[in-house]
């Protein structure tokens, strides 16, 4: 097998491992390899943010995982997106920027992660962005990824946020900020009116360096493992079989499904279902794909008039024209991911920060004959923050190139389909306020004939859908069950570190990326050997 040496081998270049890799380069002493299994992210399915359906439906860009089957949801099984491309799932997502609250990392901390108290993420948060409203004591307003507040132009965003208020709910002014409860005008990883990805911030912007080597198309079969310290990726690119060396670390950077599965595969698991599949055991860690988390939800639609909804500027010439602006100006709605406005907000009284989030669209959309369509309307997407139920990842064979089981167990625990069902009443309620008299037709989803819990619970397990945001697999935790420790590194394998969404302690108020982001920014200060920020408002501490 054909060997090449290099310091350290980042495996994914996805969301995490573009900030890996971009930041290990800045030594220029070392020599970094970037592996992706994905091709080049030069596509204007990619760059334009309204094209954001095309983008996380094209076959080509993505996995095809599925999950389940879901034993809660009549043994269906769930599309699961994946970007499988330079920038992974950053340069197929729906690019909304959200943080999450302040109380998730600081959950964290009291599980026994002190240096990643909400204190110890700031500064990174803040170095990871540009943020089109400025640069203020929450926010950054120098780092490589860039963040823009939406224009939220059409009316029914207005509507949104003033039927909120009349039903009670504070409208947060910047809820990446001070405080994120409430209802708000939405923040996107777009800038310049193109997609911000993290290959965009940390690889493209600033150029190529003789230090960095990028391999795309190239699947990673297996980290080889001898006398308990990992020493290189074995690799497939163009039909030859290569075995990467690392003279320092490895980091897999490689998301929620596909990190465990590289761990199973490597010899790193549970000892037993390694043994049944003839993996040499390397390390018998059985919490490897345990722990899955994600947020489910459904989707709240209601009918209107054409002309009241985006979708009526999205006909044959309405799409020439936008296309046209984007092309030529970078400006209109082809600048637009849609997902203008968003709330975070509480189902219970009895919970102590917003455990619900949603998501509003002046369109609905629906699949016909397989396809995605928009049609006159508004929705909200609405989802749970910190569900109960948790899933898991498994090896479905030895073979590298197969999927992995992936099974969430979603709505599992009885509070969950409780909180779903509470978040659909509180939805509801936003849209029985003055401020939409005169719009609202009828709804769409769930129907207004499902009134009483049963029915709800009924609508809930027939539509349940995600909101792609898997994570916790290879836990970070200060505990022996953990799968990485509080600085990344994997228990019991020297050399070996995992960054990215599996090693959440436990799933934020937010859609990931953001969080993805930061902790990449926190953990390549540790790679490095570089002293941590300074906590907010506080003295410095190890990382
Ligand atoms: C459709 C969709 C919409 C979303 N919308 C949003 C949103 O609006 N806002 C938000 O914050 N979050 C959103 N998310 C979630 C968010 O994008 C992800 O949580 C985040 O990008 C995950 O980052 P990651 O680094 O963990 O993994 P990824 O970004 O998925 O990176 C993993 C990389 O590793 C590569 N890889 C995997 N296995 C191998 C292997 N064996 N060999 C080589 N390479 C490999 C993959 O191809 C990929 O490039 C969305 C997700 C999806 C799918």
């Amino acid at each position: 097998m054909r060997r090449q040496e290099f310091d350290y081998i980042v495996v994914g270049a996805g969301t995490a491992g573009c900030i890996v890799a971009g930041r290990l380069r800045e030594d220029a002493r070392r020599t970094v390899l970037l592996i992706e299994a994905g091709g080049s992210d030069r596509s204007p399915l990619i760059r334009m943010p309204a094209c954001v359906p095309f983008a996380y439906q094209n076959r080509r860009l993505g996995w095809g995982y599925r999950s389940g089957p879901e034993p809660e949801l009549g043994g269906r099984t769930i599309d699961e997106k994946r970007g499988r491309v330079i920038g992974g799932t950053s340069s197929i997502n729906a690019m909304i920027a959200n943080r999450g609250n302040r109380r998730d990392f600081d959950g964290w901390a009291a599980a026994g992660l002190a240096a990643w108290d909400y204190a110890h993420c700031l500064p990174y948060f803040r170095r990871m962005e540009t943020f089109s409203g400025g640069a203020d004591a929450w926010r950054g307003g120098a780092g490589p990824m860039r963040i823009t507040r939406s224009a939220a132009a059409h009316p029914l965003y207005a509507r949104f946020l003033r039927g909120g208020e009349q039903a009670g709910h504070p409208i947060a002014a910047d809820h990446n900020g001070a405080e994120q409860e409430g209802l708000h005008i939405a923040q996107a990883f777009i800038g310049g009116g193109e997609r911000w990805t993290t290959a965009r911030g940390y690889l493209h912007e600033p150029g190529p360096t003789a230090n960095l080597t990028i391999w795309r198309r190239s699947l990673v079969h297996r980290i080889a493992i001898d006398g308990g310290r990992a020493r290189g990726a074995v690799v497939t690119r163009g039909g030859e079989t290569v075995e990467a060396i690392a003279t320092r670390e490895i980091v897999l950077c490689a998301g929620a499904f596909n990190s465990p599965q590289l761990l199973m595969l490597s010899g790193v698991g549970d000892a037993a279902q390694l043994r049944a599949l003839g993996i040499e055991l390397r390390a018998h860690r059985p919490h490897v794909g345990r722990n899955l988390e994600n947020h489910p939800g459904v989707n709240l639609q209601y009918a209107t008039r054409r002309e009241d909804s985006l979708v009526s500027e999205l006909g044959p010439v309405g799409r020439v024209a936008l296309a046209g602006d984007w092309m030529l100006r970078r400006r209109g709605l082809g600048t637009s991911n849609f997902f203008e406005a968003g709330a975070f907000l509480r189902t219970r009284g009895d919970v102590a920060f917003p455990d619900m989030q949603l998501e509003f669209l002046p369109l609905v959309r629906f699949v016909r004959d397989g396809r995605l369509r928009a049609g006159p309307g508004f929705q909200f997407w609405l989802d749970l923050s910190r569900p109960a139920s948790r899933g898991h990842v498994r090896l479905r064979s030895a073979d590298p190139a197969a999927a992995p089981v992936i099974v969430f167990n979603h709505l599992a625990a009885a509070t969950d389909r409780s909180d779903l069902i509470a978040a659909i009443r509180l939805t509801r309620a936003l849209v029985h306020q003055p401020a939409w008299e005169g719009i609202r037709g009828a709804e769409l989803l769930p129907g207004a004939d499902a009134t009483t819990d049963t029915d709800l619970e009924h609508f809930i397990r027939s539509h349940l859908g995600t909101s792609y945001h898997p994570s916790g697999t290879c836990r970070m935790g200060a505990d022996a069950d953990s799968v990485v420790d509080p600085q990344a590194r994997v228990r019991e394998v020297d050399g070996l570190r995992v960054i990215d969404a599996s090693i959440m302690p436990r799933i934020v108020t937010a859609n990931l990326s953001a969080t993805v982001m930061m902790m990449a920014e926190k953990l390549s200060d540790c790679l490095l050997g570089r002293p941590a920020l300074a906590a907010a408002g506080a003295p410095a501490a190890a990382a």
